[in-house]
């Protein structure tokens, strides 16, 4: 079918207003868990033949944040869709006012590569919850998934309600073209800023979900052992294609040499081995040269054997480095985790404060002093303090980027109200008004005016 016959039925079917029935927006989410549920299976063969990516982490970073996040509808939908009371200014009684929430209507999803599914479906369940029509532009790198998902969703419901579009750039160059109520995107700053000038052509409002290069830091305060186990982890996991990842390390330089020392320690106890079911291969040839072109071996202390026949690339830890150093030009998206050692905490604060705001920031300390400046100076779009990734496991913290990193956020009620209009309303009654606002005016109403604004 064509993008314009979809988008043309979808419209259709907002109109006829079924998608804003509480109860059928519900039917529509159990409806997504149990064929979900039912395809595990088949979820799990596809994405470990696009990038060998194991059920463990599939079921952890994938379809359990997916199921979080329609649980998560399916109790508080009721309470989310109803019309909120809020307070009545003097000037406007007698009244009371309201907020609406309505629908947007017919939305885009352009999903990432990385997290195949979350990526596409999480913000679908928002769109849904919401009351909205969806079309789903999966990455059309991970083919295998990309297939699965147009024939899950394209099968099992009608193609004017929710639908799955297949293809690459010029796919979504078409897809682009229309005036949809809103584009929720997640990819790279460069992608993002061909989305976000599309879609000013038709003044549709857009959430950018972007990447960067997130900074975790290590004070001479922190806990060893639990940084290097949790950066371990946050940075190898997927093999280090995460937009949230730690993507360089800034270590205080009296506790580099311990730190680094139990990090190579956790390293060989984990062993990412080369068809380990915990570590994912490289996307595509295309991002394993640009990896293996930002490895520098004069400078690689652990790690840094790779097979092109695979896509496997060993974790690797290069030592220091200088923020001139190629490796810290771009977002690395990747396991290789380079380390810059400091002497004065302010100086590297204001390092990050004065690059692109990150993505996500992680600081390792028991210093509360430290604490308070990360998170009072340094503007990014969120993170954690002791540990990586966590927070975006949460139902009850938005998630999204700030500046280069990204508009807008999701997740729990953040994700209903980006794909929601808050219509404000205030209802008056017919009788008790004063006469003040009506000419002639007069200085008896002025001083009035005066007194109840
Ligand atoms: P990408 O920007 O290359 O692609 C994203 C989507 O845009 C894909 O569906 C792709 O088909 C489409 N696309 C690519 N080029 C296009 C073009 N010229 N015109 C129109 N559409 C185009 O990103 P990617 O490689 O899939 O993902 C990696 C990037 O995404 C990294 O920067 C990463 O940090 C970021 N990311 C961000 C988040 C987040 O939640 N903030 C999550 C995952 C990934």
């Amino acid at each position: 079918m064509d993008f314009n016959t979809i988008f043309q039925s979808q419209k259709q079917f907002f109109n006829s207003h079924q998608t804003k029935n509480v109860d059928f927006r519900r039917e529509t989410l159990l409806k997504l868990k149990d064929l979900l549920k039912i395809n595990e299976e088949r979820l799990y063969e596809a994405i470990y033949k696009d990038f060998r990516k194991g059920r463990f982490d599939t079921f952890l970073t994938e379809l359990n944040l997916v199921y979080n996040e329609i649980d998560f509808f399916l109790k508080n939908l009721d309470k989310l869709s109803k019309p909120k009371n809020v307070k009545t200014a003097l000037s406007l009684q007698p009244g009371n006012s309201h907020i609406y929430y309505d629908p947007l209507g017919v939305t885009l999803i352009i999903g990432a590569w990385n997290y195949p599914y979350q990526l596409t479906l999480s913000p679908m369940v928002s769109a849904i919850a919401a009351g909205n029509t969806c079309t789903i532009k999966p990455s059309e790198l991970p083919e295998n998934i990309m297939h699965l998902l147009a024939e899950l969703i394209n099968n099992n419901f009608p193609s004017n309600y929710l639908y799955v579009a297949e293809g690459g750039i010029p796919e979504t160059t078409e897809l682009l073209k229309f005036r949809f109520d809103k584009i929720f995107f997640t990819g790279s700053p460069k992608v993002g800023q061909i989305v976000y000038e599309a879609a000013a052509k038709n003044l549709v409002p857009v959430t950018l979900e972007l990447g960067g290069k997130s900074p975790a830091i290590v004070t001479e305060t922190a806990d060893l052992e639990v940084a290097a186990k949790r950066l371990v982890w946050g940075k190898f996991l997927n093999g280090g294609q995460t937009c949230i990842a730690p993507d360089y390390l800034l270590v205080q330089e009296s506790v580099k040499g311990k730190l680094l020392q139990i990090i190579k320690e956790k390293l060989n106890e984990i062993s990412y081995s080369d068809g380990a079911e915990h570590y994912t291969s490289i996307i595509n040839k295309r991002n394993f040269d640009r990896l293996i072109g930002l490895i520098d071996e004069s400078k690689v202390i652990y790690g840094g054997k790779s097979n092109p026949e695979t896509l496997y690339l060993e974790p690797t830890i290069m030592d220091h480095v200088t923020w001139e150093d190629n490796v810290m030009k771009e977002e690395i998206f990747g396991p290789v985790f380079p380390v810059i050692a400091y002497k004065d905490y302010d100086e590297i604060l204001q390092q990050i404060i004065d690059g692109e705001k990150p993505l996500a920031a992680y600081l390792f300390t028991k210093n509360e002093e430290e604490k308070e400046k990360l998170l009072s100076l340094v503007s990014f779009g969120g993170g954690c303090i002791n540990d990586t990734l966590m927070h975006i496991t949460s139902d009850y913290l938005p998630f999204g980027g700030i500046g280069n990193s990204g508009i807008g956020n999701y997740h729990g009620e953040f994700g209903f109200l980006t794909f929601s209009h808050q219509k404000s309303v205030i209802e008056k009654t017919n009788w008790g008004e004063p006469n003040w606002k009506y000419p002639p005016y007069t200085d008896k109403k002025m001083h009035w005016l005066k007194k109840v604004m």
